[in-house]
């Protein structure tokens, strides 16, 4: 027997309509656990680095995690991933709501797509029946609207269903895939979801999920609930309000947005406003927020409440999703008003959030400075917000300006010319990042920025404070209780870290403790991509419920294996290898890995070699960031120096 995963994949391909129910290899389940991880896995072995993102070649893979849908709290990630059409690496994304749980519910872990469709489908999987169906008429609709379309004809009210809109339909690289209060946003994977026919999976379930150890199970999860209820009763004291709590209920929650109005960039990352916020704003945004907001909601089986009903006036329902309440704001230099009625339209396109606005913005930007022309823009409202809507319709639906802008900013830069590469300067590997433009390099985030394979910062960043508390007295309060540390070191680390002095950015944390840091966040990161555990309740905020410390024994009791915090630790050492090998088969190197130019104003360049040496010697990777021989040995991944030898990526070990 299997437990917590039902040890069955489902694969479709697309092009000749064909259903298979695979049984999983269980050794892959020791190797990487799940989710990401064994998603990696297949996506090494079955997807040749030549294959293009929109080839029938590329798989696209819809998975749950080891944990998914048990009862412990939160587990309810879907992982999607295949090759991104953006950056051109391994693209995956997460997302949370019901999806996940309801696949395991229907008997399977992963769903593998290959090939394509010649015509638009959807999935519907119900337990052991699962149809190919046909989507025509659903052609152009939102991605929200098709989930009540595809329940209505299913009569099935309590299916989940992911969907995409016209942007993946179009293949916009800006394309999200949207499901219940969630959606995988990040790195296009909704217009490789698109490009291969796909309008839609939906899924009901009702079996059950075997636990190797239930009575032990319980009582972990028990001790989750309880120290959520005591974490929301507590809030860690001496940081701002967003990092006090867990998940991201602060977006629709709080209406104190002091913090990201004026760290944050407006426009395309272009002006800092350091006194927007007041007392005057606060309550407008506050009216605006209670206006629309109709109910606050949880994803499945947590009792945080992180997203929120948005209902406006004239508008149809949506949910909103964490961070987006402000990003086309901030991007339009308008207000929150603003911000809830264009993400109502933006999510029912099907588009990410973070990117979507910057790309209007650089739009915006390129026009003033005579870049972009008035032949561009023929038919645009003069007005600001009007410019915002113009351009979201025109780059979902790919016609005139719109059809360049839809490759997001890199892209669009390189095609455009004239000077329009210097706009385009808030990119990591060709992916928008967040537009923050700061004055002193952080070493930890200039290592987080530069190596994570994620491309999204919010996805990487983690348990450790982001800066130094004030005083030794803050900092003793907040190491005390400090339980979640994989190592004491931690502890001092804090303890010594100053605002300013010898023991301030950039040259403390030292580049040795910066990289035991960074490790740490990663570790979390990827163990949780791997269980499917939302990372709002584990590796993202200061002090969470899950850590290295619980995690091993919720593995053994959910699925009898043994595992403690070094086998653990193997697991992730592997994972993590395996996404740096499949991209470094799709050509990333050292050179690839820098945050924009000007993200900090401050910068050190020795230093920032220094640190990027000692992160890839502290990996087992090469100069060039390239995991050796050696250390793939160790992980028992020979397979891959073998790969990297045949491919002439290495030779004797060497790059
Ligand atoms: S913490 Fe928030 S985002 Fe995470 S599972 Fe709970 S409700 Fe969803």
């Amino acid at each position: 027997m299997r437990y917590a995963e039902t040890g069955y994949n489902l694969e479709i391909d697309l092009s000749r309509g064909n259903i298979e129910r695979v049984e999983s290899d269980p050794k892959l389940t020791e190797l990487h656990l799940g989710g990401l991880g064994t998603n990696a896995k297949i996506l090494w072995d079955r997807v040749s680095p030549e294959v293009e993102p929109f080839s029938p070649d590329n798989l696209l893979m819809f998975s749950t995690g080891l944990l998914g849908g048990t009862p412990a709290p939160g587990a309810n990630r879907t992982v999607v991933t295949t090759y991104s059409p953006q950056t051109l690496l391994m693209g995956y994304s997460m997302m949370g709501g019901f999806w996940a749980p309801e696949l395991k519910y229907a008997g399977y872990d992963k769903v593998i797509f290959r090939g394509k469709s010649p015509n638009l489908v959807y999935l519907w999987i119900h337990n052991d029946k699962v149809e190919i169906r046909d989507a025509s008429h659903l052609h152009g609709k939102g991605a929200v609207e098709t989930q009540e379309l595809i329940r209505r004809e299913l009569k099935e009210p309590n299916a989940q269903v992911a969907a995409i809109g016209l942007a993946g339909e179009n293949r916009v690289y800006l394309a999200s895939i949207e499901q219940g209060r969630s959606s995988a946003s990040r790195l296009g994977l909704g217009a490789v979801m698109g490009d291969k026919g796909i309008k839609a999976i939906a899924v009901r379930g009702t079996k059950d999920i075997n636990l190797a150890r239930p009575a032990e199970f319980f009582e972990l999860c028990s001790d989750v609930l309880k120290y959520i209820k005591f974490r929301n009763e507590n809030p860690v004291p001496n940081v701002m309000t967003i990092l006090q709590g867990l998940g991201s209920p602060q977006e629709m929650v709080h209406f104190d947005e002091k913090w990201h109005t004026e760290n944050f960039m407006w426009g395309n990352a272009r002006v800092r406003k350091k006194d927007y916020w007041n007392k005057e704003v606060e309550q407008k945004w506050r009216e605006t927020q209670e206006t629309v907001r109709t109910r606050l909601i949880s994803c499945y089986n947590c009792p945080i409440k992180c997203g929120a009903i948005i209902s406006v006036p004239g508008l149809s329902t949506y949910m909103m999703k964490c961070f987006s309440k402000l990003t086309y704001t901030m991007a339009a230099f308008s207000d929150l008003d603003f911000g809830f009625r264009i993400a109502q339209r933006a999510t029912e396109y099907g588009v990410d959030g973070f990117s979507t606005p910057q790309v209007m913005a650089f739009a915006v930007e390129l026009k003033e400075a005579g870049i972009l022309t008035d032949a561009d823009f023929e038919g645009c409202p003069s007005d600001n917000e009007g410019k915002f809507y113009w351009l979201l319709d025109r780059i979902v639906r790919r016609e005139g300006i719109g059809d360049v802008l839809a490759n997001g900013t890199y892209w669009a830069a390189k095609q455009i010319g004239k000077g329009a590469e210097a706009y385009a300067h808030n990119n990591i590997k060709k992916h928008e990042q967040l537009p923050l433009k700061l004055g002193m390099l952080n070493p930890v985030y200039f290592l987080m920025y530069a190596t994570g394979e994620k491309a999204n910062i919010t996805q990487i960043e983690g348990q450790f404070p982001q800066a130094p508390f004030m005083t030794m007295e803050e900092r003793e309060e907040f190491v005390k209780d400090w339980i979640q540390v994989p190592d004491e070191k931690f502890k001092q680390y804090v303890l010594d870290w100053e605002p300013r002095g010898e023991r301030s950015n950039p040259y403390y944390p030292t580049v040795d403790m910066s990289v035991d840091i960074v490790d740490w966040q990663e570790k979390m990161h990827y163990i949780d991509d791997a269980l499917g555990v939302c990372a709002g309740l584990s590796s993202f905020p200061l002090k969470p419920p899950y850590h290295m410390h619980n995690y091993p024994r919720f593995i053994s009791a959910a699925t009898g294996m043994d595992m403690d915090e070094a086998g653990l630790t193997q697991v992730y050492q592997r994972n993590r290898s395996l996404i740096r090998a499949i991209n470094v088969r799709r050509g990333l190197r050292r050179a690839d890995e820098k945050p924009p130019e000007d993200h900090w104003k401050k910068r050190f360049p020795e230093l920032e070699e220094k640190l990027l040496d000692a992160y890839y010697k502290f990996k087992g990777w090469n100069n060039d960031g390239i995991p050796t021989k050696e250390a793939l040995h160790a992980l028992g991944m020979d397979y891959i120096s073998e790969d990297f030898e045949q491919r002439g990526i290495t030779k004797d070990g060497k790059s």
